[in-house]
This record gives C-alpha cells, structure tokens and sequence, in this order.
C-alpha cells in the first residue's frame, strides 16, 4: 500500500484511475477508446461539455464567467496572461510570495511594466508579505493563492479596485471561495482537476473582450472562447481525467465536503507536528498551507532516517522541493485522512526513538 503526498503530478481518486483505464480500452461502450476518437465528435464534445459545467457547478460561477480547457502548464499562463493584457504602456501588479509566482513575474516582465508590490524573498518566502498597496490604475493584480514549493497559503482573497488574477494551480477546488470575486483564475490541473497537460482558466467575459489583439491565435482567449476550447485538438484524454476527477468531487459533496475533509487532514498533520520537537516548522502560521506542509528536523542528521522511515511505510513524495530542503507533504483533495493517520503514526513513533 503506498501512501502518495506528491505535489503534482500527485494522487488521483481511485475510481479515477479505473474508469479512465477503461475508457482507453473501451470508452462508453463504443468499442473505441478515449485514444482515438476524434475530438469533434459527440463523444468528446459531450466530455467537454460536462467538464465546463461542472467546473460551474463547483465554483458556483455567475453567468459572467468562462471556463477553457487550455493547453500546457500553468507556466504558459505566466506568459499567455501577461500577452493578452499588458503592454509596453501599461503596468501590471503582481504579488511575490514564492517561487512559482516569482517565474510568473519574470515572463510578465517581456511584455511591459511589472510592479512588484510587495516581496518575502528575503526571508526565503516563508510568510505571505501582509502589508502592500495596489496601484489603481494598474491593468491587474496576479497573486497565487498557493505557494507550492514553500507551503504559503492566502487565506483572505485580497480587496483590490483593478482585475484580480490569480495563479490557483495548488488549491483550486479544495476549500471554498468566492470565486465570482476574481477576474482570472488558471490552474494547470495536475494536482486537484485531474492529469498534467492542461490548464483549467475561468475568466469574466468582459475583462477577456479587453484583451490585446495582435497574438498569435493559440495565445488569444477570445479565439479560445470563441471556438469553445477547440482551437486546435485540445489535450483530449488529460480534460478527460479532469472530467472524472470533477464527477468524483461533485459525489463527495463538493467544495464545502472537500474543505472540511482537507481541514481535518492539515490540522492533523499540523498539530503533530506542532507537538513533537524534533521538528520545526519554518512557516508562518498564520500563513500555513493546507495543502502543502513544509517541516525540517531541528536535527539534520535525523533526516535521511526519517526519510527512510517514510520509504518502509510506502510512503513517496515527502522530501522537499529541492530549493527548501527538509520535506514537504502535499495534501491535496484526493489524499485519504488515513495517509494522514499513517504518517502522524509514524512522526510520532519516530520522535519517542529519537527525540
Ligand atoms: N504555479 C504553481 C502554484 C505551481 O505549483 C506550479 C507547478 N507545481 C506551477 C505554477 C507550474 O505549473 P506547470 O508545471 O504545470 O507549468
């Protein structure tokens, strides 16, 4: 049995795996599989067609938004986003809470002005920068509702008067929020929507229409809203994944069901953490993510045997990033409570060999 605290590509829900195995094989009784149907088919365009919907359903999305299957990583948004809505006469605000955000700065930056309104690279992004101001007359406000790498969470949605843009690619879906407030949101899906190779955007109509002209046709929203994310051939079988993985959270009860599920999970996590001294918590924790956990041992030479500690429990995924060392256990919608169990177990265990 292993027990997968990867941070994306990470776990999926098990009836994800079975029935998109069989839909390579078989897909919906039509002796074809996923694989090889085209994608403007009833068959695929009827996938599509329930993933937007309930992506909708989910977010409890106005009537306002849209909802495209993208191509590529959420690192073709750092660049896609600033595009199709920057220039070398305008100024974009962004916030620079981790590394993940930093990239998306760096892109922004060849496409016009970038104003960094606040920065924790100083103290290695280990809070989220709590006082800053954003310019009004700024184009938008991109911001990461998640630091992966460093385990920062933003727990508030920040009041801006501009568009608000945010970067959710690790905890989208797994708490609730109003995301009617928000005028851009991607995230690319491998971690809570489903396999890697496609990014999920939601965005009002009214602020893509503003969007720049001029961009090759792959990189223009509109063109994407206007052909209802078929473009081109969209990644067929990774909206495919999405669609499962959207149905298993709708049957579990939602958002509000996942939030509390993923409540118990991290308040575990960290509560035993908090309780056995040997570890050391570098975040925060006012800013601790619920999703992704970052400890060290106040005793390095304690790591590679806890690390192996984990190894014979079955347990992947848990060193750290290798920018911050130590570990980091990634808690994402579909990591069951007993993983958790399991891992506390062990902490536990552990600390009264060593501690
Ligand atoms: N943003 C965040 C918050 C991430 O966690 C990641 C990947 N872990 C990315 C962006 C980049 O995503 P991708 O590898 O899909 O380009």
């Amino acid at each position: 049995m292993k027990h997968n605290f990867n941070a994306g590509p990470s776990i999926l829900p098990r009836v994800v795996f079975e029935e998109a195995s069989r839909a390579i094989l078989d897909f919906n009784g039509t002796g074809l599989s996923i694989l090889e149907i085209g994608h403007r088919t009833p068959l695929f365009e009827a996938v599509l067609q329930e993933a937007v919907s309930l992506v909708k359903e989910l977010m409890q999305l106005k009537e306002d938004k849209e909802v495209l299957f993208l191509h590529g990583g959420a690192s073709t948004q750092f660049f896609q986003l600033p595009m199709n809505f920057l220039s070398k006469e305008t100024t974009a605000a962004y916030l620079d809470a981790g590394v993940w955000g930093s990239k998306a700065i760096k892109e922004a930056k060849l496409f016009g002005n970038v104003k960094v309104v606040a920065s924790s690279k100083e103290t290695h992004y280990d809070r989220i920068p709590d006082s800053y101001s954003v310019p009004d007359d700024a184009v938008y406000f991109h911001y990461t509702t998640n630091n992966t790498i460093e385990g920062t969470q933003m727990h508030a949605i920040p009041a801006v008067n501009i568009p608000l843009v945010a970067d959710m690619s690790s905890d989208i879906l797994s708490r609730e929020m109003d995301f009617n407030r928000f005028d851009f949101i991607y995230a690319g899906a491998q971690k809570n929507i489903g396999a890697a190779g496609v990014n999920l955007v939601v965005a009002n109509k009214g602020f893509l229409e503003k969007g720049n002209t001029g961009i090759p046709s792959m990189m223009e929203y509109r063109q994407h809203v206007a052909n209802g994310s078929m473009l081109n051939t969209p990644p067929v079988f990774a909206i495919y994944v999405c669609l499962l993985t959207l149905r298993w959270l709708k049957s579990i009860g939602g958002v509000a069901a996942m939030e509390k599920i993923n409540d118990q999970k991290a308040s575990l996590l960290y509560n035993t953490l908090e309780s056995l001294p040997i570890f050391h918590l570098p975040v925060a924790p006012q800013d601790r993510s619920l999703m992704n956990a970052v400890f060290t041992m106040k005793d390095p030479d304690l790591e590679a045997s806890f690390l192996q500690a984990c190894k014979e429990e079955g347990m992947v995924g848990v060193k750290g990033h290798r920018s911050v060392g130590g570990f980091r256990i990634s808690l994402y919608n579909a990591l069951p409570l007993s993983s958790v169990e399991t891992l506390t177990a062990l902490m536990k265990h552990f600390a009264s060999k060593h501690g």
